[in-house]
């Protein structure tokens, strides 16, 4: 089976100004020196300039939170992949459940952004994951099947492996419960099956976990089979926590 290179990334949100970005930045960057993790940091799309220049010299990626699956259009407030390119900016999150739930991000759009994104050579963060009523009603793989199949309708199959995928069951972002480390490899590697079954080189794809990571559990879910790494958000604002989370993935 190949080496999957262990991938954190730092969902900020809504959270840090420039200046709060840059001092992140500076903070981290010592601490993280002698990881061979894939580290990615995802500020605002004000702050993705500052923390492009910044990390300029290191390994240190940044991705944007989300982006407009058209190159340039009529579409106010948005941004397309062109323009994230031009900043240097490498990666984009894709269906975080926050858009998708407060800002009305369909799977139709998500079947246009993903391509959209490998095209411009951003790769894709693409999210995933489960109510608490879907869990409870026995619906976690049928949602996660639903989600992937929708999503990556249109991708090739041998483009499939440059997406990664983050599991993240909406009941444990940002509510500090945390999947079990069996429902995250449960679902970790359900994910691995159905984009195996779409003929993607699927043991060379990265597949993440997100939801409550912090420095005191992260360890025990990065050392599962099939989690390759990390998408977090509450312990990715604190540069020491953050850095001890890309210390656990090695
Ligand atoms: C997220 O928003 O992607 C996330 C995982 O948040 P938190 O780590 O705060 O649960």
């Amino acid at each position: 089976m190949p080496e999957r290179t262990p991938y954190i990334a730092a969902n900020w949100k809504m959270n840090k100004t420039v200046a709060e970005a840059a001092e992140f930045v500076d903070a981290l960057l010592p601490r993280i020196a002698a990881t061979q993790a894939d580290v990615v940091i995802c500020p605002s799309f004000l702050a993705l300039h500052e923390v492009v220049e910044r990390r300029r010299g290191t390994a240190v990626r940044v991705a944007a939170q989300n982006m407009h699956e058209d190159g340039t259009g009529a579409f106010t407030g948005e941004v397309s992949a062109p323009m994230l390119v031009e900043l240097d900016v490498e990666a984009v999150v894709l269906g975080h459940s926050e858009r998708r739930q407060l800002f009305g991000e369909s799977d139709e759009a998500l079947a246009r952004k993903v391509p959209a994104a490998l095209a411009a050579d951003l790769e894709p963060i693409l999210c995933v994951g489960e109510s608490e009523a879907a869990r409870d009603g026995g619906e976690t793989e049928e949602v996660l099947e639903r989600q992937l199949q929708a999503d990556l309708a249109t991708v090739e199959s041998g483009d499939l492996a440059r997406v990664v995928i983050a599991y993240e069951p909406i009941w444990a972002i940002g509510t500090g419960r945390t999947a079990t480390p069996e429902q995250a490899q449960e679902a970790c590697a359900f994910i691995r099956d159905v984009v195996r079954m779409r003929g993607a080189a699927a043991d060379q794809m990265r597949i993440l976990y997100g939801g409550s990571m912090k420095p005191a559990n992260a360890a025990e879910l990065l050392a599962l089979p099939d989690v390759d790494g990390g998408l977090v958000g509450g312990a990715s604002l604190d540069p020491e926590d953050f850095a001890a989370i890309v210390e656990a993935a090695g």
